[in-house]
């Protein structure tokens, strides 16, 4: 199963998307509805607003009178947790069943416009976010469905801006142009990330990237950020310490398009811990890989046992989004390291320079090769150079404190 999140300013055309993605085969939990039902005539939800505001929220009818609730329940703070605290534990376990009940292979889109709002992106395997001019949002609210155009200026004014939504996106659906457009953006998206994304979850799959260096992405510091509160939510307080490590995380230098995160932890026992929580929130663990390539330490002879190195793991089953999570122990070689090389690329650039040529070699040596036999011909040239500075490193660190 496949969790996406689906979000947007008021107007920009979710539930549009929503329609498409449904006739594509998702499973659409849609968080206004759920909001309604949860207070519906006759339901405990009802009741207790009842019993929180006062008779005075209710139409003649006995059903909920969403401007009355709104004029007391939005009048101060107090007021407003009272109500939240109210529905939002409804909405969590209604979700929660409905998602429960989804079939074991289904993709999941949860439409929820206060998405960004209420911090809940980092629970989606997926943010999908469509986007259109504030003034389209207008003209499209206020022709077609007949809202007051002072009315949604002030709303939109109150929701999150669009600089903290591309913040969360992992996908950014245009949606200023004909409707076609959009669903047809959405028709290619599941069909080549959705769908893959889904069966790789499932079956456990870690996405791959090729040898090939590309020039240093701007978005892949954004991408880390999204991929680490993904982390921090399964790890809970299992992980020490969540980082951007490797290439992708030292500016300008151009690296394999894969993101490396590194989550310190205790000891390997919370480690494997992790595996189950880290599969089903979309980060499927690479069993065959127990180790680091033990480096050599000058003076001591058991630095190279690979106990010491000893590491778990995982990768992104998303297939346009390949990173690797590399478990390591708290002051372990291998987790000082990755820290120590990172913070070194990023303060010399001399060693920016040694490090771009040395991966370029191992480019060159994987390129006329396929599969395993490629990353051995990458790794024969990379690692040797990792053995030759990591004393060079460790000392850089030691002596910078
Ligand atoms: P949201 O669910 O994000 O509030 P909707 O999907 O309801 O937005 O879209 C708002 C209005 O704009 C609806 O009446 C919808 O039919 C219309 N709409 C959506 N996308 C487009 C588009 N690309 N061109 C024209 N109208 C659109």
């Amino acid at each position: 199963m496949l969790r996406i999140g689906l979000t947007g300013g008021m107007g920009a055309g979710k539930s549009t998307v929503a329609r498409t993605l449904v006739e594509l085969g998702a499973v659409l939990i849609d968080s206004d509805v759920i909001a309604r039902e949860v207070v519906a005539p006759g339901t405990p939800g009802l009741a207790a607003l009842v019993d929180a505001f006062g008779e005075q929220i209710l139409a003649d009818d006995g059903s909920l009178d969403r401007p009355a609730l709104a004029a007391v329940a939005f009048a101060d703070d107090t007021a407003r947790a009272k109500l939240n605290a109210i529905t939002h534990p409804l909405v969590g376990t209604r979700t929660a069943e409905l998602i429960g009940a989804a079939p074991a292979d289904a993709i999941v889109v949860q439409d929820i416009p206060l998405l960004v709002e209420n911090g809940l992106a980092p629970l989606m395997q997926l943010v999908v976010v469509v986007g259109a001019e504030v003034q389209t949002r207008l003209d499209r609210l206020v022709r077609q469905r007949g809202v007051d155009e002072a009315d949604a200026r002030a709303r939109i004014a109150a929701q999150a801006t669009d600089d903290q939504r591309r913040a969360v996106a992992d996908v950014w659906l245009d949606n200023n142009g004909a409707p076609e457009v959009v669903e047809q953006q959405v028709r290619e998206l599941w069909e080549r990330r959705l769908v893959p994304f889904e069966r790789n979850q499932r079956a456990g799959i870690r996405a791959r990237a090729d040898y090939r260096l590309v020039s240093h992405d701007p978005e892949w510091g954004a991408q880390a950020r999204r991929i680490i509160a993904r982390l921090h939510l399964a790890c809970g307080a299992s992980a020490v310490r969540i980082d951007h490590i490797g290439s992708t995380a030292v500016g300008g230098l151009a690296a394999k398009d894969l993101i490396d995160i590194q989550v310190t932890v205790a000891d390997l026992d919370t480690a494997d811990a992790l595996a189950g929580p880290l599969a089903i929130a979309g980060f499927p663990r690479a069993s065959e890989v127990t180790h680091d390539n033990p480096k050599p330490t000058p003076g001591d002879s058991a630095g190279t046992d690979t106990a010491r190195w000893a590491k778990r793991l995982h990768g992104n089953a998303d297939p346009e989004r390949p990173a690797n999570i590399h478990l390591r122990v708290q002051d372990s070689p291998g987790q000082r390291f990755a820290l120590d090389l990172r913070d070194w690329l990023r303060a010399d650039p001399d060693a920016r320079a040694q490090y771009l040529a040395v991966k370029q070699e191992a480019q060159r040596a994987a390129a006329d090769r396929a599969g395993e036999a490629a990353g051995e011909a990458y790794y024969a040239v990379k690692e040797p150079w990792f053995d030759a500075v990591y004393p060079t490193v460790t000392e850089w660190a030691r002596a910078r404190g």
